[in-house]
């Protein structure tokens, strides 16, 4: 891939309107093009058939729809959730999940033909790697390298969007969650210019409320989507309701402690009337005691929220291991006795290496092997 090339997906209307406008061409053609990119999902300008040629000619020689390349791929063994492996211009790599769900009860012969999928997720990345540093990541153990573009972000949702109205020609996307490898608030302006693509009319025009972004605990972030007036959902990843614990979990604890946390998530609410979702991994003899249980209670008493327990994904990372069942049901007890409303996450394609960051490891590890 060329990287002197103007990469389209990475341009919002404004400056596509430059570009276009600024080779003489009239400014319609902004609209015809976002149509072949957003609606029509094209990813060949010869398909752009309402565009004269000499335009198509100069889109070719110097604009790329998109710069990621897909380098590996793994499926669940019921066939509905789908994680890609993309290279990007500089040889980076970031991983995107589809998640399907069935409308009703079905086999996995009918997910594969899927007459009955209710919701189409995709679940994007914002950074390689992540700064963060929570240890029972594969993504936060792996270093940080660099933040994606609002275009890279963007050509993952393209994709799988593309993938699926290819199998199933009447089949969009129906939610993004920005919650794959990353801190989507490290670099707020990135994200929040993806969620304009993602809910533009003229570009992807998702509903806001089918959007949803998790953050680590970043307050400034909190507050800079709060500025926004937005209805994109929030959710926190917590993991532990005491600041000792968390800052061992959630590094970013020690800049943003739970107490500053919970007050921008009381703001959240307030201003929003929106519930927030904490995220809560829960992991064998660390953070997943009756006690603790209690705890996430007292914190999050009384707040518009929603608990998500989530059983770790396991990865290599001693002594992060999932918590047995039997614990996992006594926390979500306590936390509905408590009448906190909770959910157990569905797991979905645990056998793929679903966590965050695991697809990317396996390939590096087997890269690593193959040149030793
Ligand atoms: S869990 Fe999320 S915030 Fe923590 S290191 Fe992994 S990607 Fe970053």
């Amino acid at each position: 891939m060329d990287t002197k090339r103007i990469d389209l997906l990475n341009l919002d209307t404004h400056e596509l309107t430059g570009l276009v406008v600024g080779w003489g061409e009239p400014v319609y053609r902004v609209k015809q093009i976002q149509h072949w990119l957003y609606h029509e999902l094209a990813s060949d300008f010869d398909a752009m058939s309402n565009l004269p040629h000499a335009l198509r000619a100069r889109l070719r020689q110097t604009t790329s729809i998109g710069t990621l390349t897909p380098r590996a791929e793994q499926q669940s063994v019921d066939g509905l959730t789908r994680k890609t492996l993309f290279q990007m211009a500089d040889g980076q790599t970031v991983e995107t999940v589809l998640m399907r769900y069935l409308d009703a009860p079905g086999s996995p012969e009918d997910a594969a033909d899927a007459p009955n999928i209710a919701r189409r997720t995709v679940c994007v990345s914002t950074q390689v790697g992540c700064p963060v540093g929570c240890p029972f990541c594969e993504t936060g153990q792996a270093g940080y390298v660099r933040n994606l573009t609002f275009g890279e972000i963007v050509a993952q949702v393209i994709h799988f969007a593309r993938a699926e109205k290819a199998a199933h020609s009447d089949s969009a996307l129906t939610n993004i969650v920005i919650m794959g490898m990353g801190e989507p608030f490290m670099k707020f302006n990135v994200t929040w210019r993806a969620i304009e693509a993602f809910t533009d009319s003229a570009r992807l025009g998702m509903g806001a409320r089918r959007i949803t972004v998790s953050t680590s605990g970043y307050v400034d972030g909190i507050q800079q989507l709060l500025a926004k007036n937005s209805q994109v959902n929030l959710a926190v990843s917590l993991h532990a309701a005491d600041d000792a614990l968390r800052d061992q979990l959630v590094p970013v604890n020690r800049k943003y402690p739970l107490r500053e946390l919970m007050q921008a998530c009381r703001e959240y609410v307030h201003q929003t009337h929106r519930r927030i979702t904490f995220e809560y991994a829960l992991m064998d003899d660390i953070n997943d005691s009756p006690a603790h249980a209690q705890a996430v209670a007292q914190l999050v008493r009384g707040l518009l929220c929603h608990i998500n327990l989530i059983p770790l994904n396991p990865t290599s990372r001693a002594p992060y291991r999932r918590s047995p069942q039997a614990r996992v049901q006594q926390f979500e007890k306590i936390l509905r006795a408590a009448d906190i409303p909770t959910t157990l996450r569905v797991e979905k394609g645990i056998e793929i290496a679903a966590g965050c960051g695991q697809l990317r490891q396996q390939v590096d590890a087997r890269r690593a092997h193959s040149v030793s």
